[in-house]
């Protein structure tokens, strides 16, 4: 029990909260600069099991703050979920890692909530879509969930608890939680370990049952503003998230082809209708056939056309690299892979 020793020695954790923690769930969405530190940490702490949705690969501009990647990551594009969960076993092989290299979006992140049912949940995306549909499973699903965003120096953490603090969508028109990515305004590392180190230690309350923080905290590193706002009487009566007359409104799901364009990154992510393991081997030969090249790991597959680069994964979403012009990432998509 060595390896505990000093957070056991912490009184409000204790020997008791450290098998607390040992017994303990939680989900990591996205696994990114906020991901990664984020499940470092808890998996350092003795958490019992993590799992972690993210799906992207591992590309050099991450190297310089998302802490669990490598070069070799880098180069080989393992898709960051795998890549994390080898660090992560190979820093703690007693706790169980599951990585789901995925979209997380309202179909999967329900099934994966109501399977597995997490203590907490923790956002570390980009993305405020998912955040809604996070947001709803949460409430759904009776399960916590903790926000957190940074961009520049700046930085945002809240903790959702379901049935007592508001939820994020009664405080979207009332307090300024930024729009703004990492991909336009750029992003130092130390504002990320800043909203991981509140996330985290609110996760590990939630983990041994101690009283979370219920206010909103923001922060800019860079500048010394550091700010709680009080949050707790803008709890909407007519919520269609968390009121009593919800409707989850970021659970409907879409049965169409989905072309998004990933912000400031000149890529368009495709997510078919139907998911499911692509037929790579008819894709390979159609491909090989016209004179493409194609290379292949273990859970992707990538070929450039002129200066497009495409990336298949085996769900069967794609990503287009090298156009944010949706047309034309439909007109190649159904070129080459519809
Ligand atoms: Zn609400």
């Amino acid at each position: 029990m060595d390896r505990y020793s000093r957070q056991q020695l912490f009184a409000p954790i204790g020997e008791r909260g450290q098998q607390h923690i040992r017994e303990k769930h939680v989900l990591v969405i996205g696994s990114g600069a906020l991901g990664a530190a984020n499940a470092e940490t808890l998996v350092r702490a003795g958490i019992g099991k993590i799992t972690i949705i993210d799906r992207d690969y591992v590309e050099w501009s991450n190297l310089q703050r998302q802490q669990l990647y490598t070069e070799e990551d880098a180069t080989n594009r393992l898709p960051k979920a795998i890549a994390a969960a080898m660090r992560l076993r190979a820093i703690n092989g007693d706790v169980v890692v599951e990585p789901i290299v995925a979209d997380a979006d309202a179909c999967l992140l329900e099934q994966v909530v109501a399977r597995e049912r997490p203590h907490v949940i923790i956002d570390s995306t980009d993305n405020f879509d998912v955040r809604m549909i996070i947001n709803d499973v949460s409430q759904k699903y009776d399960v916590p969930w903790i926000y957190g965003a940074c961009v520049g120096s700046y930085g945002l953490s809240y903790v959702i608890v379901p049935n007592e603090t508001p939820c994020l969508r009664c405080l979207l028109e009332e307090v300024p939680l930024g729009n703004a990515t990492c991909d336009t305004v750029g992003i130092i590392s130390p504002v990320v370990h800043m909203v991981v180190a509140h996330q985290t230690a609110e996760a590990l309350k939630i983990c041994v049952h101690a009283q979370v923080n219920r206010k909103l905290v923001s922060f800019d590193i860079w500048h010394g503003q550091y700010r709680m706002i009080d949050v707790h009487k803008l709890k909407k009566d007519d919520c269609p998230s968390c009121s009593e007359r919800r409707t989850y409104p970021a659970l409907q799901y879409e049965n169409e082809t989905k072309f998004a364009v990933l912000c400031g990154r000149e890529t368009v992510q495709i997510r078919p209708a139907h998911r499911g393991e692509r037929e790579w081997t008819t894709l390979l030969s159609f491909l090989t056939k016209r004179g493409i090249q194609v290379e292949q790991n273990d859970y992707l597959l990538s070929f450039t056309v002129d200066s497009h680069r495409f990336v298949v994964f085996s769900d069967g979403r794609v990503l287009i690299h090298g156009t944010n012009d949706v047309q034309e990432a439909k007109r190649l998509y159904y070129q080459y892979l519809g």
